[in-house]
């Protein structure tokens, strides 16, 4: 454990990547870093953080925007459900924490949104406390160098991963190892890794398989995206995001090009945003954020 730790350390030292949440012992930065990373990646972190941290620069400056605002921030990111928990994790901070982020995790893990992952990450960039940061990166690397599995993901318990992250973190590391695990996934033992500039292939226990071979499986294809639900909720968001107010339901359904056999579908769809608190509808109107920060305007009398 001892050289796998001090080789991938000595990596990472060489190929730091300066991202300001991971220097700045902010924990609001941590936490919008670790949302914004949640199921994507790290190429397209940095936007979405820059773009958060700009219109928002505080935990409190987040707590009081409206959802309308928050949801425009987050922009294309995707997954703007991630948005809105961190909204809510903003408030909940203000009104229960007086407007920090917990520096406990327990009390982490309550709030909206975070998960282990996104705990650790405040932890670790934000408070300099050590706790072991598992993502699908991470997994990859420690369930192939200390578990000899191709594709850990599929193969590996969770459990295993966890314990075995917990005992290679040393204390007094966390802000570096984490980093150098996630890096180390991202850009050297990538889903189909380069083993042959690897710095811990010597003592990697899926070495001996992968240069025999053996391929790594995807652990599942992605779902086809054209003609999804998530491709139409995206497209409704796309449209109230860049109106310049609440608009007629058929005007938004008009602009965002749904043909007449998808209305139906469509339509419901956009149930499904109001109740995931990212749009609202009312009385034939729609619009970006909640209902109650953004009500339906009243129609002129005729
Ligand atoms: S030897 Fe290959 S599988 Fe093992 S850690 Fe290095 S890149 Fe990953």
């Amino acid at each position: 454990m001892g050289r796998i730790r001090s080789r991938l350390l000595e990596w990472y030292d060489a190929h730091l990547q300066d991202f300001p949440w991971r220097t700045a012992r902010d924990p609001y930065a941590a936490l919008v870093a670790a949302v914004a990373a949640q199921q994507t990646q790290m190429s397209r972190v940095l936007p979405t953080y820059e773009r958060w941290m700009t219109a928002f620069p505080t935990l409190r400056a987040a707590a009081e925007a409206d959802r309308a605002a928050v949801l425009r921030a987050w922009g294309r990111a995707g997954y703007p459900r991630r948005a809105v928990a961190l909204h809510e994790t903003a408030r909940r901070c203000v009104a229960q924490h007086d407007g920090r982020l917990p520096a406990d995790l327990d009390a982490l893990l309550a709030l909206p949104g975070v998960g282990p992952f996104t705990a650790a990450i405040v932890l670790c960039f934000g408070y300099g406390i050590d706790a072991p940061a598992v993502d699908t990166n991470i997994v990859r690397v420690i369930g192939r160098v200390v578990f000899g599995d191709l594709q850990p993901a599929a193969e590996t318990p969770r459990g295993a991963i966890d314990a075995a992250a917990a005992r290679l973190l040393r204390p007094g590391t966390a802000a570096r190892w984490n980093p150098a695990l996630m890096d180390y996934g991202a850009r050297v033992c990538t889903p189909r890794p380069k083993c042959g500039e690897c710095v811990v292939a010597s003592l990697c226990a899926a070495r001996p398989r992968f240069a025999a071979g053996a391929v790594a499986e995807p652990v599942r294809a992605q779902g086809r995206f054209d003609g999804s639900d998530r491709q139409w909720r995206g497209r409704l968001l796309r449209v109230l995001r860049e109106a310049d107010g609440p608009l007629r339901l058929g005007a938004l359904l008009k602009a965002a090009d749904v043909p007449a056999e998808e209305k139906p579908r469509v339509r419901a769809l956009l149930g499904t945003l109001c109740a995931d608190g990212l749009a609202w509808s009312d009385g034939g109107w729609c619009g970006l954020g909640s209902e109650a920060q953004a009500p339906a305007p009243r129609r002129p009398a005729r």
